[in-house]
């Protein structure tokens, strides 16, 4: 195979706690995971020189081994002794540095790549072993579809997926340091913590209306008292017909939950109006994260 073309999905989190402060300065985290249908387009095409360059459309992003996909081709390429090289054209449309994992899901593409265009016959268990090297998200990235993910985000459950609807994503234009928020993050103060526990139950029972009911973000606590812009989006999606909304990860993108089409559409309409998020998109739930496109 000497040419492969990825889509690699993005996710959001339906429910997000954390649970502790590992000594280490890890957080040990209990997140429900879903998979957007939101993705970047990646293709891979075969040198013969020994080098991974990569392009992007854009250009803000580090193309060197500061970029995920580097750093995992790399990992693959050092571990397996691969002399040849890979040219790798990155299309990028999940917002940056906005709670979607995107860069993870691009390392996770990566991987599957590299695994599968130089026939290293690695297994998604052996995969998500390096994976975790990259980033804490990166092995459910692999993974994909509707997941429980504890430790530090190594530890994935699968859920069945969770019941289908109507998604707005909104990111406003601002910058959101994941580090800031888990260093502002003082769990001692928070009053109530996600149910997560519940949020699963609802997943598994396929009730749409307790999943809506149960979206909930331990990390509001930090970023929306720093950045109301963050809530504005957010009670404007639930005044606006949503079932419910939610920042995601560490924001500072917003999702909102519908069960209709058209209302999602109308909402997305309004909000574009009021000029707060510089981003938007009307996706959907999605099973699988990494997509062959012909
Ligand atoms: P998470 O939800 O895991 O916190 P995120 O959506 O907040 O992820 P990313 O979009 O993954 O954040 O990017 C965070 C930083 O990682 C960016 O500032 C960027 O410079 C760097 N980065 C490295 N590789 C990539 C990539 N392939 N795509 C996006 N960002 C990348």
């Amino acid at each position: 195979m000497d040419k492969l073309t990825l889509k690699a999905m993005a996710k959001i989190n339906l429910g997000l706690d954390v649970v502790r402060r590992r000594p280490d300065g890890y957080h040990e985290v209990r997140m429900i995971m879903q998979t957007v249908g939101l993705y970047d387009r990646l293709t891979f095409e075969k040198r013969k020189e020994d080098t991974l360059q990569l392009e992007s459309n854009m250009k803000r992003l580090p193309t060197d081994g500061n970029n995920l996909i580097i750093r995992a081709a790399a990992l693959l390429k050092e571990e397996f002794g691969i002399r040849e090289g890979l040219l790798i054209r990155l299309d990028k449309r999940i917002p940056v540095a906005a709670g979607m994992a995107g860069g993870s899901t691009d390392a996770a593409a990566a991987l599957t790549a590299v695994n599968r265009m130089f026939g290293l016959g690695l297994t998604a268990a052996q995969l998500k072993e390096r994976a975790v090297k990259i980033g804490a998200d990166v092995p459910y990235c692999l993974q994909g579809g509707t997941a429980l993910s504890e430790g530090i985000g190594e530890i994935l459950t699968a859920l069945p997926p969770a019941p289908a609807c109507h998604v707005v994503v909104a990111k406003p234009p601002i910058h959101v340091s994941t580090k800031w928020v888990y260093q502002n993050l003082h769990l001692e103060e928070v009053a109530g913590h996600p149910d997560i526990d519940g949020m699963a139950e609802c997943i598994r029972k396929g009730d749409y209306p307790g999943v809506a009911a149960r979206l909930s973000n331990v990390l509001e606590t930090v970023t929306v008292p720093r950045y109301p812009v963050i809530a504005r989006i957010r009670d404007f999606l639930r005044e606006n017909g949503a079932d419910g909304a939610l920042m995601s990860g560490s924001g500072p993108t917003v999702f909102a939950l519908f069960d209709d089409r058209q209302r999602a559409q109308k909402a997305l309409d309004a909000l574009r109006e009021t000029g707060l998020a510089a981003q938007t998109f009307l996706t959907g739930l999605a099973e699988r994260t990494c997509v062959e496109q012909a």
